[in-house]
């Protein structure tokens, strides 16, 4: 496929585009979630949306339904400080996630849980981000 029927395809489809960013998301954890290490099941705006939380890979983290549910409209850190769960390695990792440095979150969450897994290839494509409208 020509390079500029990609980007025309994308244009006609935004909900493929979409979907195609919260997969690489997912991917980014190895599908697990960002607090607690479960399985990913949504994605969370560490900056709520209601607060101008914006939809960018740099706010938008994997989540169970659990922690999403739980956390709601409060801010991430603040939440995430408060749970049974806290771990320090994580709160750093969510830290450096907002902050664009995703291969230090991933370092970061690997550290937290050494079973962790994750396609290393993928995320070096995946890094330059894609943005939801
Ligand atoms: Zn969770």
């Amino acid at each position: 496929m020509h390079i500029n029927d990609a980007v025309f395809l994308e244009d006609l489809c935004p909900k493929f585009r979409f979907r195609q960013w919260r997969k690489s998301i997912h991917r980014f954890t190895g599908k697990s979630c960002i607090y607690c290490g479960k399985p990913s099941e949504s994605i969370d705006h560490v900056l709520p949306r209601s607060q101008g939380g914006l939809s960018t890979t740099e706010n938008c983290v994997p989540a169970c339904l659990s922690c999403n549910g739980d956390k709601s409209d409060e801010n991430a850190l603040y939440w995430y400080r408060r749970q049974k769960f806290y771990d320090p390695r994580r709160a750093m990792a969510i830290r450096a996630w907002l902050e664009g440095d995703l291969r230090l979150a991933i370092r970061l969450l690997q550290w937290a849980n050494p079973n962790f897994k994750t396609s290393n290839k993928n995320y070096e494509q995946d890094e330059s981000g894609y943005k939801a409208a």
